[in-house]
């Protein structure tokens, strides 16, 4: 009979974890650019730590088994609402994070649209949306509809107009997009949202904890949230900037109507009834604490203070990377941005890893005309660091010119030939991002797909042998 290892000490336990991290970057030095949003602040990472392991234990599960964990998810929802001009009727569910809200705003859109006409619909998405927006059609067998970008590289209001008909349940807007950091004319969309009665969803999963306190310092932050009448729901991630830990988002939709279509409800069995406000079901009540006490500890005050930082470290970025030939896409008006250029962008990005700093690289794709990018998520912490940055950005940007451009013509002979290739061995990441990266960008998106289902399905998730 097979067995599981030996019982471990606790000292072999974390010896063996601490050498499973030594290979990990480290979110706390300030160092990354993109997968992490922190406040830069030892004394907030500690208080959600205190907050989590506190209510680690119990579970959201059944809300009538914890009194608190109810009235932290409406203290959470009440919270975010306010800072995005909410009036009464807005309500709202805390959820694991961006992914989980948009695919429950699409269930809420999904129904409300299939108890009026009876099918399904189509989502109306800039080609800009998040992916999570893709995941969501795929799991809820809802259309995906896309749209181009205009100049500003916002979603092109008139396509969407074109794109709009009896079928469509629900239009997409960001505020801002992860790839450039630009923010879509919300307002424009939410006018024929509103004409049409047709659900807007904004994803502020991004901005909706930084645009407003942005607007607050003096920034030209247009519309994008309940002040539109247009608007029927918007996702907004605490697990981003709200500086909580990972695993915290929330939905809020305009009234109960709306909402009344996310919420599940199954009493047809021998246990307890099952009522669920969000996708997952048994979850920690962790990061909802630590929501809470973030948002209490930070305060008002707080996020201000820490907007400010963003923004120096932004106009700082904005001032000195056009100077080493870096272009600034787009004009972003939130905490992200992104550049692109004449030079390998990915080889800089390997530099700067060397370095070790963790500069994000986009492929984009020659195929749908979006450019190879470097993709940077300011976080607060970063205006401490940022000239050393730039510093170390210019040092790598003159290495980069020296570099001779990687050679791509003999992976272009078929797909199992470019996994092997690629010199990915099982259950282990591969070393060349830069190769990869290039490959993306050349490759149809199509192929691309079907390339990483394969290796992540037949290679890096494997099993490893006990
Ligand atoms: C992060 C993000 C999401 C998805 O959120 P997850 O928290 O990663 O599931 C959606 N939209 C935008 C704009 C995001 O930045």
């Amino acid at each position: 009979m097979r067995t599981l290892p030996d019982s471990m000490s606790d000292a072999e336990v974390f010896a063996e974890l601490e050498r499973y991290a030594s290979g990990d970057l480290d979110p706390h030095t300030r160092r990354m650019w993109g997968h992490i949003y922190y406040a830069g602040l030892s004394d907030v990472v500690e208080i959600a730590r205190r907050a989590y392991t506190m209510f680690m234990d119990k579970t959201m599960l059944d809300f009538t088994v914890y009194p608190s964990i109810l009235r932290m998810e409406n203290d959470v929802v009440a919270m975010t609402a306010s800072l995005l001009n909410s009036d009464d009727s807005v309500v709202g569910n805390f959820t694991y994070g961006g992914t989980e809200s948009i695919m429950l705003a699409l269930k809420a859109a999904r129904d409300y649209f299939k108890k009026k006409k009876g099918e399904n619909g189509e989502v109306i998405l800039p080609s800009t949306a998040h992916p999570a927006f893709y995941k969501s059609a795929e799991f809820l067998g809802l259309k995906p509809v896309r749209v181009g970008l205009d100049d500003d590289l916002k979603a092109s209001v008139e396509e969407v107009k074109e794109a709009v008909s009896k079928k469509t349940a629900m239009i997409v807007g960001s505020a801002p997009n992860y790839p450039f950091g630009v923010m879509d004319d919300i307002k424009a969309l939410s006018e024929i949202a509103q004409d049409r009665k047709i659900w807007m969803h904004v994803d502020a999963c991004l901005g909706g904890f930084v645009l407003p306190f942005f607007r607050k310092l003096g920034e030209k932050v247009p519309d994008f949230d309940f002040s539109l009448e247009g608007v029927s729901s918007i996702s907004a991630d605490l697990h981003k900037y709200g500086y909580a830990p990972r695993g915290a988002s929330v939905l809020l939709h305009r009234g109960s109507e709306l909402r009344e279509n996310h919420v599940f409800v199954m009493a047809s069995w021998p246990g307890y009834p099952i009522v669920n406000t969000a996708v997952l079901s048994t979850r920690s009540a962790g990061t909802l604490a630590a929501s809470w006490a973030v948002m209490h500890y930070l305060g008002e005050k707080g996020y201000l203070r820490l907007s400010e930082m963003i923004l120096k470290a932004k106009r700082k970025l904005i001032k000195e990377l056009p100077s080493i030939g870096l272009e600034l896409i787009g004009k972003p008006e939130g905490s992200v941005l992104a550049f692109t250029s004449e030079l390998n962008v990915f080889r800089i990005s390997s530099i700067m890893a060397e370095k070790g700093w963790y500069v994000q690289s986009q492929p984009g794709s020659k195929h749908l005309n979006f450019p190879k990018s470097l993709h940077f998520s300011v976080n607060p912490g970063h205006a401490e660091v940022v000239d050393s940055f730039v510093q170390d950005m210019k040092d790598a940007v003159e290495k980069a010119k020296g570099s001779e451009e990687i050679d791509l013509s003999s992976f272009m002979t078929g797909d199992m030939d470019i996994i092997s290739s690629l010199g990915i061995s099982e259950g282990e990441l591969p070393e060349n991002m830069e190769m990869i990266n290039e490959l993306i960008h050349v490759m149809p998106p199509e192929v691309v797909e079907e390339i990483f289902r394969k290796i992540v399905n037949e290679m890096l998730f494997k099993p490893s042998r006990y």
